[in-house]
């Protein structure tokens, strides 16, 4: 299964190799963060010898064109447009460290990931 993701601002594809590639912004920190593209697999790639702090809030952006990917209907949620299978998905993803809650919404169905996203479920049905 192939996920192709972008951003929903350019549009510019956010995959790189095998990652999805975000800039990550904490405090005066600034760093690009590689995200697994599987929705639910929360591995991710720092760079050397960076640790993040457990439940720490961060503020993704492209990188291509700098815009912040936090969502419209959450600020606690960030987002991006995913095509998988031919078919588009907005995928929303939690800004918290170590919180683990993803949400692929397609014209179908929403698919919840992680065991963080009851969290969120209201936010994610009020507003979709
Ligand atoms: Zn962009």
């Amino acid at each position: 299964m192939r996920w192709s993701y972008s951003c929903p601002h350019c549009s510019g594809i956010l995959n790189r190799e095998n990652s999805i590639m975000l800039i990550g912004t904490h405090d005066d920190d600034r760093i690009i963060i590689g995200f697994h593209p599987a929705p639910g697999n929360y591995q991710i790639s720092l760079p050397p010898g960076y640790e993040i702090e457990a439940g720490s809030s961060w503020d993704f952006s492209c990188p291509l064109c700098q815009k912040s990917l936090v969502s419209d209907i959450s600020p606690t949620l960030c987002c991006m447009d995913m095509v998988a299978k031919d078919v588009r998905h907005r995928v929303y993803f939690s800004r918290i460290a170590g919180e683990h809650a993803t949400f692929v919404i397609s014209a179908e169905d929403i698919e919840h990931h992680g065991e963080h996203a009851g969290r969120h479920s209201l936010e994610i049905l009020q507003f979709v």
